[in-house]
């Protein structure tokens, strides 16, 4: 009986012991250099934004952030590995609109539920989403592309990141409008799948306005529109799905930063904290603004607004999946 109440003394001792450990594990954080998961190949928009805010996050936490890119199955082996990483602020992932919300319609096991197993730390950047053409594609415009494509869709590559990607599913929304199946090409990434575009090895896709810039810019590709309601500043000249013809095509997209589920709340608070930092820096606003990128304003940040964006975008891209006959 004795011996029973000591233990069970000894046990409330090291429940005691353990959570001062972890609170001043938390309040230490970070004392080791912490892995930022990319679920896409490098060189692609999601690689690019990642560097661009983990490189100023990195002064502000005093510790090194170390990029991963975990490719495979449209981003979601990267966000399935982070899902399972330990909850301690040392593994976090750069997700996206394809990762955290498009995939739950496209993969009915996945292994993961994007409003349920992470901790939201913050949007990053909105990114537009362009309806883009390897250069020498035979169309001047928008509605040249339309019809094209709707006359030859069996002839056509369509490149993409994959199943449950941001490419995959908005050129999804794309060729349900236009009624056509391309032959899909599947990267490990839109950096390499725009490669293959710049090659004329495929012949178009959708993608982030991030990855598209640098080729409008240098004249590689042919940008046909962008799917947001205003024109975007970094490529002016790029018209609107709706001046250009095809206004049902509203696309944008977006980047976030999420950490397994049960990371601990002060860990949480300085790592947005931290990207906040970052999103005010002179410095990365103008990279992410040069790309063409959106920079979340004061209520679009931190971890209350990233968790209703991934149940907003859940709501909003199921049923756009379902309606395409994509969805299994
Ligand atoms: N933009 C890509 C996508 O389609 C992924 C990447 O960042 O490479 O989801």
């Amino acid at each position: 009986m004795r011996i029973a109440s000591r233990f069970r003394g000894l046990l409330a001792g090291f429940a005691v012991l353990a959570a001062s450990a972890g609170l001043a594990a938390a309040q230490d954080y970070p004392t080791r250099p912490i892995t930022m998961i990319v679920p896409f190949a490098a060189g692609g928009p999601t690689d690019v934004i990642a560097r661009i805010v983990s490189e100023n996050m990195s002064k502000t936490l005093g510790q090194t952030i170390v990029i991963e890119n975990v490719v495979g199955a449209g981003g979601t082996t990267g966000a399935t590995r982070a899902m399972r990483a330990a909850p301690d602020g040392y593994t976090i992932i750069m997700g996206h609109m394809g990762t955290h919300a498009a995939s739950v319609a496209l993969y009915p096991n996945l292994a993961y539920k994007p409003d349920a197993d992470f901790e939201p730390i913050g949007l990053v950047a909105g990114t537009p989403i362009l309806i883009l053409a390897k250069k020498d594609f035979p169309a001047k415009d928008l509605k040249e592309f339309v019809a094209y494509v709707k006359a030859n869709a069996d002839k056509l590559n369509l490149a993409h990141a994959g199943v449950g990607s941001v490419s995959f599913t908005t050129c999804l929304l794309l060729n349900s409008l236009l009624n056509v199946k391309p032959t899909s090409i599947p990267y490990q990434g839109t950096g390499p799948s725009m490669n293959a575009l710049v090659a004329g090895q495929v012949d178009y896709m959708c993608d982030q306005i991030v990855n598209a810039v640098p080729q409008i810019k240098g004249g590689t590709i042919k940008a046909y529109a962008i799917g947001t309601a205003e024109r975007n500043p970094s490529p002016p000249d790029v018209p609107t799905t709706k001046e250009a013809g095809l206004p049902e095509f509203q696309a944008s997209a977006w980047n976030a930063l999420f950490a397994p589920k049960g990371t601990p709340k002060p860990v949480l608070d300085k790592l947005s904290a931290a990207l906040d930092k970052a999103l005010n820096d002179e410095g990365v606003r103008k990279r992410l603004l040069d790309l063409g990128s959106d920079i979340p304003g004061p209520d679009r940040r931190g971890q209350a607004a990233l968790a209703s964006l991934v149940k907003s975008e859940i709501a909003k891209w199921s049923p756009i999946i379902k309606a395409s006959g994509a969805a299994n």
